[in-house]
């Protein structure tokens, strides 16, 4: 230990039933994780670390030399499903830790059951990560041209598995059993009551090493034996009750194809995978806390056995990510995907990395987002808005600004001459002048937002009705003369005068004194595209609650929650800028909110555009402040 070592914060993680007082109030970039690794750090604990001489790829130059990384953390997901925004904060989680600290942070894919993984995920999955801005390749040492290629697959490791499989059993640690599932079940016992040994437990050394070969040989169906470590029946913690390590699976596997015919179980890979690759901190949620008994005790035998180099890695939990208006189960995002109640796995009304992208929610506003929630080890529901806030900031500075009408209602200048055409000269960026101006094309006809004008107005609108005058941003100031309707009685055009010597930008314009200032389009030059207006795609902050009124805890179903209005497809006017953009630029449409060229749909010369984020929260019950 250092001289000032900071025991509260070491010994959090060994008590995982205490409640957390660090953690429930996380300031962004401090947390109890942190506290936990620079004690670590403080305390050199890890820095006699060899490298262990795993089957990863670097294995040849670094076997038995001191590992260069001062921690080593791991983003481990299964590829049976496409990551989400819980994912995200545990990838910002483990990969800005390593970055910090020094470390490295290992993209695991803890591929052990055969049956519902596949290519398509792994795929997605490195995208995703990559797009979130991380990397798991590394610079072995500084200014070194060696590279640590940190992806692995844990099957890689299925001989290490079963070769520590067999010193438990050669240790008198494990045994096979052969009961059926059921007899299992009821002789496990329950939280009040011991379980009972199997008839099984005491064969000898000799038979169980005989049994487990025979299952690896393919001699027996599935089920029919499991190999189980032999810890304690009658422990308060179901999870020591002799856990099963290994049981029969004739499957065929993304990786391994048809080569085992036995797979472990995810509770006995996990800490192997952990140990193999030197991880220090293996920070996972806190529905493992049950689970980290049997991990210690697991890679205590195998360091005892002189399998494992000490420090062993300390697995460390927190509490999930869990958000208002979207639901994070795969079970329901399966199912909102397969019945249709959103086009895809990467529909941007979708809690998913992919939905994300597609809907422009920027990746550094999710490094943004996992800083501000922090982490903690007390169950928390975060407001949807504050993830909103964080893409709205990130955009702000990113995004250049440009002008776009949704709604457009004609406004026909009467005193600018037909044919005629000038330009206004319109800031990229209001907060970054360095990035220039742009030409709007203005004219004798325009568009302008159909709420910028009223025939009758209401009490405090500033904008457009007979007789007002209101600014054309960027342009000049005009008054409204009146209005033409359609057949069905429908206000059609506008008509308005403009003063020659307003324009913005020159010395007359300060001159006028207006307080309306609306965005507008001319007709000669605007370009038409496909505006998809999103929005939140549950109507209520916790899809499938009772509501007040209800049986209380009477689950309802959460797709009778789907906000109809989640999306609207619309046809709208964009400046000439727009019609070239490439896939996913991402622009602020002026008084509208942001926007993202669609990275399926999108092509320079026919724009497709998603709504990305309003200007302002519209959810919070509070009325949308005027403009
Ligand atoms: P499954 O039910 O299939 O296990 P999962 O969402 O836990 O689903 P994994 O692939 O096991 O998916 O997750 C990979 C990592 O992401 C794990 O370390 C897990 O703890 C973490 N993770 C998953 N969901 C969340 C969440 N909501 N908040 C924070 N981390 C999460
Ligand atoms: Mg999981």
């Amino acid at each position: 230990m250092s001289q000032t070592p900071n025991h509260s914060a070491r010994q959090m993680p060994a008590t995982a039933a205490a409640p957390d007082s660090s953690g429930t109030t996380p300031a962004a970039g401090s947390n109890f994780i942190r506290n936990l690794i620079e004690a670590d750090l403080a305390a050199g604990k890890h820095a006699h670390r060899r490298w262990s001489g795993h089957p990863g790829p670097a294995e040849q130059q670094l076997r038995g030399a001191l590992d260069p990384a001062r921690i080593r953390t791991r983003f481990p997901p299964e590829p049976n499903g496409y990551l989400h925004f819980g994912h995200a904060k545990s990838i910002c989680l483990n990969f800005g830790l390593a970055q910090d600290y020094g470390g490295r942070c290992h993209l695991r894919f803890d591929d052990t059951n055969p049956e519902k993984e596949e290519q398509e995920y792994v795929d997605s999955i490195i995208d995703a990560v990559r797009w979130l801005g991380f990397s798991w390749d590394a610079a072995i040492a500084d200014g070194g041209s060696e590279r640590e290629n940190n992806l692995y697959f844990a099957s890689d490791y299925f001989d290490w598995m079963i070769r520590f499989a067999e010193y438990l059993i050669g240790s008198g640690h494990a045994y096979v059993d052969s009961q059926s599932a059921e007899e299992m079940r009821a002789r496990r016992g329950t939280l009040t009551e011991a379980g009972r040994d199997s008839p099984f437990r005491n064969r000898s050394i000799a038979e169980n090493f005989d049994l487990f070969q025979r299952m690896q040989n393919g001699e027996f169906p599935d089920g029919a034996h499991v190999l189980r470590a032999k810890i304690d029946m009658a422990s308060p913690n179901i999870n020591l009750r002799d856990p099963a390590i290994y049981r029969i699976r004739h499957a065929s596997h993304h990786n391994t194809g048809d080569r085992w015919c036995v797979y472990p179980m995810y509770t006995y890979a996990h800490p192997i995978e952990d140990a193999l690759e030197n991880i220090s901190h293996s920070i996972c949620t806190l529905e493992f806390a049950d689970q980290r008994p049997f991990y210690d005790w697991l890679l205590e035998r195998l360091a005892e056995g002189g399998l494992l180099q000490r420090p062993l890695p300390q697995q460390i939990e927190f509490s999930r990510l869990n958000l208002t208006y979207i639901v994070l189960s795969k079970r329901k995002l399966i199912q909102l995907v397969d019945e249709g109640h959103v086009d895809g796995w990467d529909d941007p009304r979708l809690p998913t990395l992919v939905g994300a992208r597609r809907r422009g929610y920027p990746a550094a506003g999710f490094r943004l987002f996992a800083e501000r929630v922090g982490v903690s080890r007390s169950e928390s529901l975060i407001d949807y808005a504050l993830l909103e806030d964080c893409m709205r900031e990130t955009l702000n500075d990113s995004a250049e600004r440009r002008v776009a009408v949704l709604d457009p209602l004609k406004l026909i200048i009467d005193n600018y001459p037909a044919g005629q055409s000038e330009d206004c000269l319109a800031p990229n960026h209001p907060l970054k002048p360095e990035l220039g101006k742009r030409a709007l094309p203005f004219g004798r006809e325009l568009w302008i937002e159909r709420e910028d004008f009223m025939a009758q107005p209401s009490k405090g609108y500033h904008r457009l009705y007979p007789g007002s005058a209101a600014r054309l941003r960027y342009g000049y100031v005009v008054k409204c003369t009146g209005y033409d309707r359609d057949a069905d009685g429908q206000v059609c055009a506008v008509h308005a005068e403009y003063f020659p010597d307003s324009k913005s930008g020159t010395p007359g314009a300060d001159t006028y004194k207006v307080k309306g200032n609306l965005h507008w389009l001319s007709v000669a030059s605007a370009c038409r595209a496909e505006v998809r207006l999103y929005d939140r795609l549950f109507a209520v902050p916790s899809p499938g609650a009772s509501r007040p009124g209800e049986t209380e805890g009477s689950e309802r179903d959460f797709r009778d929650d789907i906000n109809p209005a989640s999306r609207r497809m619309i046809q709208a006017w964009l400046e000439p800028a727009l019609a070239n953009v490439a896939a996913e630029e991402s622009f602020q449409f002026e008084r509208h909110g942001y926007f993202v060229a669609d990275r399926v749909d999108s092509r320079p010369g026919a724009p497709v555009f998603n709504r990305t984020v309003t200007l302002r929260d519209s959810w919070s019950g509070k009325p949308t402040p005027p403009r």
